[in-house]
Formats: C-alpha cells, structure tokens, sequence
C-alpha cells in the first residue's frame, strides 16, 4: 500500500500519514463485503433501519473524536460537530421514512384484470461511494445511508485532504455491528479509480473534472454513476427585497465555511436601484467578519481547507481586477501559522467576461454584478455552464417563487440564501454539469440503489397458442 501525508491546514503541518488503497487491497474488502451483502438485503428495511439507529447512537458516542479529527482537517470546530450530529439526525429521519419508501402490493393490469402485477426491489451488492474534502463526514454519509438502507453494502473512499475521521468512524462502524456491509478506506484519486473497477453502482461528490472521469469509468463497466458536482451559484436581489434580510442571507451564502461549499452563493446580482446600498452593507459585513486565527474557538472564517484552492482564489480576483472590476473589500490571501486565509472580498463592476462570473470559485468571494431589467437577471443566472442551487430574494415570497421557477437549477433558496445545506429532504436533480443521477434525498434517493423487478401473475387460465392463429376468431 502507498502512504500519502496529510497537511493540516491550520499550521500547514504534514505530520499524518495514511495508507493509500490499491486495486489489490481493495479486492478483500469488497470480496467480504459481497459475502456479508446476501444476509443484510435478507433483512427487512425495518430490520436494518434498527441497526442503522444503533450506528446513529454509536456515531453520538463517537462524536467527540470525529469532530476533533475533523476539526483539525477542516480548521472548524463549530460546523465539525453539526456534521457529527447531522449524520445521526440523518440516520435517525432515513429510519422514520421506511414505511413510504417503497410501493408494494399488487396492482391489477388496466386492459386485462387477470394479469396483476407486483414490484419486487434487489439491492446492487455493493455501492461505492467517493466524496470530496470540503464536508468530509456529511457528504461520505450522504449517499451511503439510503444505499445501507436499501441493502447494498457500502464502501466509502473519502477525500485524501481531509481523512482523520476514518479511524473514528470506523470505530463507531464496528460498535453499531456494520463492519461486515460497510467499509472506509483511504487514498487518493488512484484509489477511487480502483474502486470504480470493482463495484456495482459508484456515487461520486466532488469536481466536474473528476466526475466526467468518473462517468467514463462506470460507462466502460456499464454500471450506474450518480454525481453531484460543482456549481456557480447565482443570487438575485429585486429592487423590493429586504435589504437588511438579502445582505445577511448574501454574506452568509457566500462566506460560510470559508465559502468551501457547493451550494455557497458565488454571483450576486442586484436591482440597480438598491445596488449601492446592498454594496455598502455587504463591504461592512465583509470587513467586521473574523478569521479564526489565532483562536479555533473565535471568529468567522477559516482557513482555505486544500492549499491548491488558494491559487485559484488569487487568480479568479486577479483576472477580474485586469479587466476592469473594483475590489471594495478583501482580495489578498494572508498567510497565518503557515496557513492559508482570505477574508471576505467584494468585488463590483463585475461581468461574464470574468472567471469569478462563469468558473466554480469555492471561496469567501462576492461578485455583484447590477441588472435593470428582471428578464435580465434571469438570463445571466443562467447563463452558465453549471445548475446546481440558485436563490432569489424579493419583497414578496410569491414575487421571489415566480422568479425561481425560472432558474435553471435544482435547489432554489426563496428569501434565503444555499438553504440547500441546511435542508436535506427534498428530492432535486442537478442541472447541465452540476450532476447526474439524481441525489442522495427522499425516496428516489433511496431507490437508485434498487434494481426494479416485476413480477406478473395469471389468475386465469394461460392463453393457448390457438388464440393468436392468423384464422383465430
Ligand atoms: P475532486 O473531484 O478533486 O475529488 C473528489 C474525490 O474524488 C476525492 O475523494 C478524490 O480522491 C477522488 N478522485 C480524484 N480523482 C479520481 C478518479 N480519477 N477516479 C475516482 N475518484 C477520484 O473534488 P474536491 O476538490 O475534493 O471537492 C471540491 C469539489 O466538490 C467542488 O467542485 C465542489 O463544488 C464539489 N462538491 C459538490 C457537492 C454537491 O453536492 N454537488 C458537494 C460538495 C462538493
């Protein structure tokens, strides 16, 4: 097995090592798995819910640890424990949903009553699920929850950036008993390559550089990808939005977490009218918010979790400087304990000539760009490669729904901004290259993991050949 070291991004320390999984070392695990795999899909859904509440409990004992380790990956202490207690709560509601998730019974035919038929639902015997550095716990769990649920067995290959809550989580794994259908491994993008060759559905979160990788991959295998990718999120503020409410639902959309969130809002685009005041404020939040440096325990923003993110930062602000744009806030990457910051940047005259408008940021950064006509925000909301989440404020909720339903997006935020995080239950499907598949909520989420059967009953006596005679009466 190859090593790779983990640099934590506080201190820009590399004093942890993990072991990087081959297409050798993977081949036991999913071979144990498959074995373990034919009991846990004979189990009842309600059987292996009660097992997937003994792991919310086992995560609650657990949770100490991996929020510690998470918070030394992500340089978060507060958003590490409400991943922890959100993956609980998540196994929790999963658990509540059982009853609905699936149809049954019989359903008579419509042109001939005597044939009936039923629906029947094999699991794939095992889903491997890859996920990204930024939300390392929630969105290893994301998918692999339903996929538990529905009977698959399961195994996570999470980011290389941020991996300490491995050994945690396996330890929460075994206590609730669930070693035997899920597995963690570690290791970086060759890992997930070679775990790709060996499973039966594969559920990626992370870049669309690597998710057309990934799609090729499970194309040449033939078997399912679900993928959810980046985004450009857009936010349009009309001329009769609350501007007290838009400014701090635009601040927070776009800076939490460092703005190290796919659902972060990155363009901003505001009536002309109010376009200066909605400036005004959004500069003085920019400049009271807080680094969390040199105290964890304070403060607004963290560091830039993946070094390379900030090279990408400095260039997204320095290409719209050169062509014309204005930074009223922030702008500079400083250097804190050998990590990396950037504090909250603002920029105006902004347009679609520039990066920070058409390319995925993933930073604290807020582009605002004035529009006069709605017709007009509408068409630069969608003008864009990605379709991911969008949101809309205005002065009324109806005014802002008549708008949303207009975005090319999947989740749309009304008079809020990326309540896409803090909301997991409702279905959506990613838009252009912000996905495929489907998403890991609500019963679809669930029964992507199923392969549908029918079964078709006669009550009638079988129809003879004689029936289709060229001469039958
Ligand atoms: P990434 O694509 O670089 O890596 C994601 C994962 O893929 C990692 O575990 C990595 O090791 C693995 N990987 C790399 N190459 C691979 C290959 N060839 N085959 C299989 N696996 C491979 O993404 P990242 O930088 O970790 O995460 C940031 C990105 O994730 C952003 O674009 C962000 O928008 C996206 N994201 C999307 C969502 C969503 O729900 N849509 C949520 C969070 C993050």
């Amino acid at each position: 097995m190859r090593t790779l070291s983990v640099r934590n991004p506080r201190t820009g320390a590399r004093q942890k090592t993990i072991g990087a999984y081959n297409a050798q070392d993977i081949q036991p695990v999913v071979h144990k798995l498959r074995a373990a795999q034919k009991s846990w899909q004979s189990r009842s859904m309600p059987e292996r819910g009660e097992v997937l509440l003994k792991f919310a409990a086992t995560i609650e004992a657990h949770r100490d640890p991996i929020a510690a380790a998470l918070e030394v990956d992500t340089g978060r202490r507060r958003i590490s424990r409400i991943e922890a207690d959100g993956v609980a709560r998540s196994l929790q509601g999963w658990v509540q949903q059982v009853p609905g998730l699936l149809p049954e019974g019989w359903t008579p035919g419509r042109s001939q009553p005597h044939l009936r038929h039923a629906p029947h639902f094999v699991p794939f015997g095992c889903v491997g699920v890859i996920s990204p550095w930024n939300f390392p716990l929630t969105l290893s769990m994301i998918d692999t929850i339903p996929a538990l649920l529905a009977g698959a067995s399961v195994v996570i290959k999470p980011s290389e950036v941020t991996p300490r809550f491995v050994e945690p989580l396996r330890r929460a794994v075994a206590d609730a008993g669930l070693e035997d259908v899920l597995a963690v491994i570690t290791g970086d993008g060759a890992t997930g390559a070679a775990l790709i060759d060996q499973v039966d559905a594969i559920c990626f979160t992370g870049s669309v550089a690597t998710g057309r990788k990934v799609a090729a991959a499970a194309a040449a295998r033939m078997i399912p990808a679900f993928l959810e990718l980046g985004g450009k999120d857009p936010l349009i503020v009309t001329a009769s939005a609350n501007l007290d409410h838009a400014s701090e639902a635009a601040f927070r959309g776009s800076v939490l977490s460092t703005g190290q969130a796919c659902q972060s809002i990155e363009r901003i685009y505001v009536h002309d009218s109010i376009a200066d005041d909605l400036v005004a404020r959004l500069t003085a939040k920019a400049r009271a918010a807080r680094l969390k440096w040199p105290d964890i325990g304070a403060g607004d923003l963290g560091p830039i979790i993946f070094e390379r993110q900030a090279t990408s930062l400095t260039d997204h602000i320095s290409d719209a400087l050169s062509k014309g744009a204005q930074c009223v806030a922030g702008g500079e990457i400083e250097h804190h304990g050998s990590g990396l910051c950037l504090r909250p940047t603002v920029l105006t005259n902004v347009d679609h000539s520039m990066k920070v408008m058409t390319e995925e940021t993933f930073g604290p950064i807020l582009p605002v760009m004035t529009y006069s006509s709605i017709d007009d925000a509408i068409a630069l909301a969608n003008d864009t490669e990605f379709g991911l989440s969008a949101a809309v404020f205005a002065g009324t909720l109806d005014e802002a729904d008549a708008i949303g339903r207009r975005i090319d997006a999947s989740g749309i935020s009304l008079n809020d901004a990326a309540l896409t995080g803090k909301f997991y239950e409702a279905e959506k499907h990613s838009f252009k290259l912000s996905g495929m598949g489907g998403g890991g909520k609500g019963p679809a989420g669930l029964q992507r993991f199923l392969r549908r059967k029918t079964l078709i009953a006669n009550t009638a006596a079988p129809a003879p050949l004689a029936a289709y005679a060229e001469d039958a009466s």
